[in-house]
């Protein structure tokens, strides 16, 4: 599933192929990629507008439309977002087009069906739950100390709660809680001060880090040009089980965590 680097690192190479341009009409080939409004009225309400910008908010891209709206897109675990030539034949898993001037679509492929698309007056109808971006000043160990206390939920749980921090998945928690030398199952809310600012900064620093190399291609990860980002060679114990450590050479172990597999050092992560 494409986390916050990969979202980025997406809506970046999107942005200049769709800002500026008018939609001329939108085709939904799977209603239910459509969030709201219905899949109708989402339509007749794209057509004719402009996009005139776009950022990020946790995993969510949002384009802000020239009659104040917006349209925001989610991929979930498979979406893929290209922009060709009208006459390009249909993937069978394309699920939206936004058919743009210039006989260029926009086209939103999605293999699981999971991908949301939504067009709504406030973004914060959408994004208003989520918390701090994990490079935002707010994101802080007196924040997570705050947040935290009497949480007995496992920190991997609760690195992966949106609501928490925004943009964060199953790779970037695992890597950074390597970096910290956290174990996945402390509790929050035994995590001390110190341990919570390591953790800030492992956050940080592999975000960062990810950004710079365009995010982790795993299996599905594309780029909207088709290439891949190259975080994956900058793995330290993601999907490694039983390879050695890159620290102390103990091998790295694999267990379920809410239903997520997590991968540390048993050695190093207390
Ligand atoms: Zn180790």
């Amino acid at each position: 599933m494409p986390e916050l680097p990969e979202v980025q690192t997406i809506l970046d190479a999107i942005t200049p192929l769709v800002q500026g341009r008018t939609i001329e009409g939108v085709t939904v080939l799977w209603p239910g990629t459509v969030d709201r409004p219905a899949p109708e009225l989402f339509a007749d309400s794209l057509r004719g507008r402009t996009i005139v910008g776009s950022h990020r908010r946790g995993k969510y891209m949002l384009f802000a439309l020239d009659d104040a709206r917006w349209l925001l897109l989610h991929l979930r675990m498979t979406g893929e977002l290209r922009v060709v030539p009208g006459d390009v034949a249909l993937h069978p898993h394309d699920r939206l087009l936004i058919h743009l001037e210039g006989n260029e679509d926009w086209r939103f492929k999605d293999t699981r069906k999971f991908g949301r698309a939504y067009l709504v007056e406030q973004p914060e109808e959408v994004v208003g739950g989520l918390g701090p971006e994990p490079l935002d000043e707010v994101f802080s160990a007196e924040y997570l100390m705050a947040r935290l206390q009497g949480r007995t939920a496992p920190i991997k749980s609760l690195l992966l709660d949106q609501r928490l921090v925004a943009g964060i998945g199953n790779i970037y928690a695992d890597e950074a809680l390597f970096r910290a030398r956290i174990h996945p199952l402390r509790p929050g809310g035994s995590l001390s001060a110190a341990e919570l600012a390591a953790l800030v900064e492992a956050v940080r620093a592999v975000i960062r880090q990810a950004l710079a190399e365009m995010g982790t291609t795993l299996r599905d990860y594309r780029r909207p040009d088709g290439s891949i980002g190259s975080f994956q060679n900058s793995l330290q114990v993601f999907q490694r089980t039983d390879e050695p450590c890159p620290s102390c050479g103990a091998p790295i172990r694999r267990i379920v965590v809410g239903g997520r597999s997590t991968h540390f050092c048993p050695v190093e992560q207390k």
